[in-house]
């Protein structure tokens, strides 16, 4: 039997690398064999492949019919049709979001100030993908450089070949699981994920082990599949997926590298403030150059919506698109401004050029150091009220944006993502010095450790969990920990050994009930014998706090409060579950409104709960971070707030601005609002 579902495609941009990774990863989960058929093209597709997906060409508004059949073909279906209906169109999110701010208007030569079109320089018009002004010396990707050798190669015979492809493919899933280990953002973890899917594509290995077949070496069949599959992506009609072809490439070439020991990297080395230029540029590439002398990015061909544009945006690259002539015009070494407010090139620029820019700089420089100076010190409102205001990490990689923006402490450090992208779950020891240095880096500030919150949005290979029809209202959180005892003692262990170094705090998240608390509690105070016993020194007093992210927490804070130190209110996860909304489902996220009353009641409940209570409770999920929900978490008499580091700056200015008595007062009206409207013209009113 096969069982079968129709969908058609939400996506703007079709269905390109990224979502094809995510379709292949779940659809690699089952035994059962899934294909999927472009309705429109006639194209069939492997699922568990994303060359193969991508292939199929879909595009908005396709009609698509998926196949699934195999021993497991039930709960395979019901997954994958779950994913088409519900996630599938959340999957660009952070690409618009990313987009978000960029005036189509501004890239017109008409908005060229007018003292900058009689400045004088030539002005080479360009698409802005990623704001800002940027100056440097032109730095050129000249593109890939085949090894010469492999022209005239002679296959060793295919066994030996085929070693050789299996050994370069282990090297290269490794280094791209070492560059996953270092980033956080997600667009860098998203890009990178997709090149692992593409190493691992059934297609590609197909592909080059068929030429292996007929006698060519690796490095021949490597090049062969390069070309075949970046000439069948060339051909889409789709512009997004011709700019796949460059990911395959890239792919591609570092099979070659591995097999050859020849890095592309060092075609492109930065030693001064530089603007790299080419046609393209290859996404890994692009994380590889040095970002201390990397200031900007033009780019001739790369399409807006190309992966190397989605990391400059996330590494907050000042970068333009589609310059036309680009490589034929700019020399290397020269030296250019790049202005990604407006969307052009400044070159040959005149002293009037400087000037206008200097001028520029000096404004956004104010700014900045406006708001800098309110991150060096505590934050209080005009009546004197005091909001810490602390950070949200996932890596010790942050460190130094979080308390060069002036955290006051770390409110969430996010462990999970430490498991993330591993075949192995890391050591108690590897933990434990990471956990340490965030310690050690926060001094006499508090460092608020979350244990492992997998599950739900957050898979990772390490633990292998079972695919789920509702992964968040599933086996997430603590609730995974009783099955993964000795994983979750590792953590234990490595969490209260580095409260040996600095303020470290424990925080369990996705607690539901009194018995989580209670299992949680006793294996800490196993851990705690444990360590004594071996003479390890640790904060015998280490706090334990708990996530309030579950709805029914909230009606046992007077239970929770005698067993734990402190709160933290995950919005993100209890306004899901308030508001049965699906925090990753586009179309329903308009009802997820953290400003609705009925959710404000009841963050004024548990505040008011657990400050009776006579304990400290703070605010963790990204309406924290949000300027414009700011006076009604003042109203609300938080202790502390925990925000991506770059917005802590601005929160702390904007609470400098607000009194507490006035808050709590908006709060008090914004309570009795019936609807979600009445509670914005509060806001705006107030602002
Ligand atoms: C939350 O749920 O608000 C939260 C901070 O946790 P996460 O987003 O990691 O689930
Ligand atoms: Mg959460």
């Amino acid at each position: 039997m096969s069982l079968e579902f129709k969908f058609s495609c939400p996506l703007p941009h079709g269905i390109h690398a990224r979502p094809a990774s995510q379709i292949s990863n779940l659809a690699s989960r089952f035994l059962s064999g899934c294909t999927l058929v472009n309705l429109r093209n006639g194209l069939t597709a492997n699922l568990k492949s994303v060359l193969s997906v991508i292939a199929a060409d879909v595009r908005l508004n396709d009609e698509c019919s998926v196949h699934v059949s195999g021993a497991d073909e039930t709960i395979a279906c019901s997954v994958l049709q779950r994913f088409a209906a519900h996630e599938l169109p959340g999957v660009d999110a952070p690409l618009q979001s990313a987009m978000r701010g960029l005036n189509p208007k501004d890239t017109f030569p008409e908005n060229i100030p007018r003292s900058l079109r009689s400045a004088g320089g030539d002005i080479c018009q360009g698409t802005p993908i990623s704001r800002g002004i940027a100056e440097g010396d032109v730095v050129m990707f000249e593109g890939f450089v085949a090894p010469a050798e492999i022209s005239n190669e002679v296959s060793a015979g295919p066994v030996l070949e085929e070693q050789r492809v299996g050994r370069a493919l282990t090297a290269a899933r490794e280094r791209i699981h070492n560059m996953l280990a270092r980033r956080t953002s997600v667009a860098e973890i998203g890009v990178l994920q997709a090149h692992l899917a593409i190493l691992g594509d059934i297609s590609l290995i197909d592909r080059v082990m068929e030429q292996i077949g007929r006698g060519c070496s690796a490095g021949q069949a490597i090049v062969e599949a390069s070309q075949f599959f970046g000439e069948t992506l060339r051909k889409s009609e789709s512009h997004y997926l011709r700019e796949r072809a460059l990911d395959i490439q890239e792919i591609c070439f570092k099979l070659l590298e591995e097999i050859y020991s020849v890095r592309q990297q060092s075609s492109v080395q930065l030693d001064r403030p530089s603007i790299v230029t080419g046609d393209n540029l290859p996404p890994q590439q692009l994380l590889a150059l040095d970002r201390t002398w990397l200031k900007g990015l033009v780019l001739e061909s790369a399409g807006t919506t190309s992966h190397t544009v989605i990391l400059a945006r996330s590494l907050g690259l000042p970068a333009l698109v589609g310059v036309k002539e680009l490589t034929h015009v700019m020399k290397a070494g020269e030296r250019v401004l790049v202005d990604a407010n407006r969307g052009f090139l400044v070159r040959n620029c005149t002293p009037a050029v400087e000037k206008f820019y200097k001028v520029q700089r000096e404004t956004s420089r104010r700014r900045d150091a406006r708001l800098a100076s309110y991150g060096s010190k505590p934050a209080f409102t005009t009546d004197g009220h005091a909001i810490e205001v602390a950070a949200n990490i996932a890596s010790a990689d942050e460190l130094s944006t979080v308390f060069g923006n002036g955290a006051d402490g770390i409110g969430l450090f996010r462990t999970e993502m430490l498991f993330l992208d591993r075949e192995t779950a890391p050591s108690e020891q590897e933990q434990f010095e990471m956990y340490a240095q965030v310690a050690r880096a926060a001094g006499d500030k508090p460092v608020i450790i979350r244990t492992l919150d997998i599950g739900g949005d957050k898979q990772v290979r390490c633990l292998d969990l079972p695919a789920e029809d509702n992964p968040f209202l599933g086996y997430r959180g603590v609730r995974v920990y009783p099955k993964h005892q000795s994983l979750i003692r590792d953590q234990l262990r490595a969490i209260v050994r580095a409260s040996a170094y600095g303020r470290v705090q424990m925080m369990v998240p996705m607690i539901s009930s009194i018995e989580e608390v209670r299992w949680i509690k006793k294996e800490l105070l196993r851990v705690k014998e444990e360590l004594l016993r071996e003479h390890v020194a640790f904060n015998p007093a280490l706090p334990l706090g708990a996530m309030l992210e579950v709805p029914s927490v909230a009606f046992i804070l007077d239970q929770l409060s005698s067993e734990l130190d402190f709160f933290s209110i995950g919005t993100n996860d209890l306004n899901q579950y308030f508001l049965a909304v699906d925090r990753g489902n586009p179309n329903v996220s308009p009802l997820a409104d953290v400003t609705r009353p009925s959710f404000l009641r009841l963050l004024k409940h548990i505040v008011d709960e657990v400050h009776g209570w006579g304990k400290w409770i703070g605010l963790c999920g990204e309406m924290a971070g949000d300027p414009r929900y700011l006076p009604l978490l003042v109203g609300l008499g938080l202790d502390e707030l925990s925000v991506a580091a770059p917005s802590i700056p601005l929160i702390k200015e904007r609470i400098s601005r607000l009194s507490a008595v006035e808050c709590r007062k908006l709060l008090a009206r914004a309570l009795e609002c019936h609807e979600v409207s009445d509670v914005a013209a509060l806001l705006d009113s107030f602002s």
